[in-house]
């Protein structure tokens, strides 16, 4: 099992110092506990109950008592010390792994990330980094200074054995040491499954509470409350269940092994008495033999608590094992400003099983304005995803300016490219800051430029903060205008020659509309432009349409052509024209 760890090692490593400190106070309390506690009571406190004459003098019954509180004073702090520093490396190392975990999840493409649940992926960030940190410790706490105790204690009770006339009765007690190991042995194989399905349960219960709170509006306007409320209890419910099969076991160890060493302590009184062992003697062994079975005791909790730590560093590793698919090619090709000749060829491309995208070609030309048409489903937003690369093609190739977007360095390839989506994202943050996310390093002027071309400071101008206003989650606090605006501002400052942009399928209010129709327009100029089109004013402004049905291009034309020509085009159109 210590093996599955040895990758990990490394993050010890990091933190040398706390941990070599951490080592040390651990030897000293084992030596303290397990050698010196049987040791005072075998050599210091004899002459306390062997009445001798003449009487000891005061003072030395006062040094004999004083060594009890000065060896406990010892055990203390050293113990202390030892669990200070533990803890010190074990928070380190939390810190580094939960760090290259959220890395990981940066740069994981986002297929991975599409196929799991976000609940899921926080609860093994949190949760599962928090268990494992436990575990980690606790192997560094208890590893060292229960070893060691149990040493000391061993130590002991062999030295007894060849230096008093009590070695049989050292040797029938040293036989009942190996035997609770047994339950130890067996609990912990228990414990792994148990282990795993607590943190799956963990998962479960994340992802149906990020999925409540992301619902907030549905739950109360469909009035799903009551089943949302019987949802999460059944998934906490799997977690009692799940948790109480691991209490089980781990709860049952610490009897075990108090009940085989009770008989231990049974049959080491028979012996004793048989063979005329002398108390001091006795009470010596018997102390050695308790400091030998509370390290076993804990042995056996911290080989519980590892099997915990084993599970969920599975999990942590599904995660941190994932190929990173979508990577930098080892030679890129050098590429500063892009012109924008987008070129699809033979491109097929699927999720799963079923292909999203097969067979397509088409060629847009720098400085077109394309829209991108079909029923919902057809392949429109993957076909736009895998211009930036977001997903990898299946077999042909997605070329700009006849480069290959696989030949250059993904941070090149995204630098041409602005993002406008139909829910634009914002951070809970200023305003400001969130414009300032379209460039890197921009400045104050041209922030500002960008939110007037956007017309977005028409609005932030009325708010009480102004620029310095924070947005609140996602931008709660902004109407879907005025993300849009803002989101259009960061292209804008982007001055990327191409751009993606998914038009709000939902209809604005009308200066909101009248304002980023606008800003569209003049973001648009000199681009080249692939819009998921929702609206056809915006499609027949286009100079380009590709008209998508059930993962191919099956025309391509200007409106007028389109709508004589192509009875798919001509029906959306219609259709389109009928509902408004
Ligand atoms: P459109 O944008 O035209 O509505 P999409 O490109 O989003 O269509 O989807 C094309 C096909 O791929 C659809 O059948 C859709 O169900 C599927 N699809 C889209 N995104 C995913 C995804 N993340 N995982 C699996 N299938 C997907």
């Amino acid at each position: 099992m210590f093996r599955r760890f040895r990758p990990y090692f490394r993050y010890l490593l990091e933190n040398r110092g706390p941990l070599s400190a951490a080592i040390f106070y651990g030897l000293l309390f084992g030596v303290t506990s397990g050698l010196g506690l049987p040791a005072l009571v075998k050599y210091v406190f004899p002459p306390i109950f062997d009445r001798q004459d003449p009487p000891l003098a005061s003072s030395t019954i006062w040094l004999i008592a004083a060594s009890v509180p000065v060896l406990f004073l010892l055990r203390a702090v050293t113990g202390y010390l030892n669990s200070y520093y533990v803890s010190l490396t074990g928070v380190r190392i939390l810190e580094a792994v939960r760090l290259d975990y959220f890395r990981k999840l940066q740069w994981l493409p986002l297929s991975f990330l599409q196929r799991k649940a976000s609940g899921d992926l926080i609860s093994r960030g949190l949760a599962d980094t928090a268990q494992l940190q436990f575990t980690l410790s606790l192997v560094a706490n208890d590893g060292v200074k229960q070893p060691m105790q149990l040493l000391g204690a061993l130590g002991f009770l062999l030295w007894q054995a060849f230096t008093t006339d009590g070695a049989l009765l050292v040797l029938v007690c040293l036989a009942v040491v190996p035997l609770t190991v047994l339950p130890v042995h067996y609990v912990g194989k228990k414990i792994v499954k148990r282990a795993l399905e607590v943190q799956s349960q963990l998962g479960d219960m994340s992802s149906q509470f990020v999925e409540n709170l992301a619902a907030a509006r549905e739950v109360r306007a469909f009035g799903l409350e009551q089943r949302e409320i019987e949802r999460f209890s059944q998934a906490t419910r799997g977690l009692v269940v799940a948790q109480m099969k691991t209490v089980k076991y781990a709860q049952a160890l610490t009897p075990a092994i108090e009940i085989l060493s009770g008989a231990g302590i049974a049959a080491s009184l028979v012996f004793a008495y048989d063979a005329g062992v002398k108390w001091d003697t006795f009470f010596a062994i018997i102390t050695a033999l308790y400091l030998c079975y509370e390290p076993i005791k804990k042995i056996g909790y911290l080989n519980t608590e590892l099997n915990r730590g084993t599970a969920s560093l599975d999990r942590l590793e599904h995660v941190l094992h994932e190929p990173v698919t979508i990577t930098d090619p080892a030679q890129p090709k050098p590429v500063t400003r892009l012109r924008g000749n987008i070129a699809f060829t033979d491109v097929t491309f699927s999720y799963g099983e079923a292909p999203a995208l097969s067979g397509v070609n088409a060629a847009i030309p720098a400085g077109t304005v394309c829209a991108l048409v079909g029923p919902s489903g057809a392949g429109k937003s993957t076909f736009a995803n895998l211009v930036p690369r977001f997903f990898e093609v299946g077999a042909g190739a997605v070329t700009i300016d006849g480069i290959d977007v696989r030949a250059m360095r993904l941070a090149d390839l995204r630098n041409n490219i602005a993002l406008v989506s139909q829910e634009p994202v914002l951070f809970n943050d200023t305003i400001y800051n969130n414009l300032a996310l379209g460039k890197a390093a921009a400045s104050r002027d041209e922030i500002m430029a960008a939110a007037r071309s956007a017309h977005a400071d028409e609005f932030i101008s009325k708010l009480p903060q102004g620029h310095d206003t924070i947005v609140g989650e996602r931008g709660a606090l902004l109407s879907g205008g005025q993300k849009q605006r803002i989101a259009i501002a960061r292209a804008f400052l982007r001055h990327a020659p191409i751009l993606i942009l998914d038009e709000a399928t939902s209809a604005l209010d009308s200066d909101s509309e009248a304002a980023v129709q606008d800003a569209l327009r003049k973001l648009v100029v000199g681009k080249t432009v692939l819009i998921i089109a929702h609206r056809f004013s915006t499609i027949r402004d286009a100079s380009m349409i590709l008209v998508f049905d059930q993962g191919r291009i099956v025309a391509q034309g200007n409106h007028a052509s389109l709508y004589a020509g192509n009875a798919l085009y001509k029906s959306l159109y219609d259709r389109q024209q009928g509902a408004v």
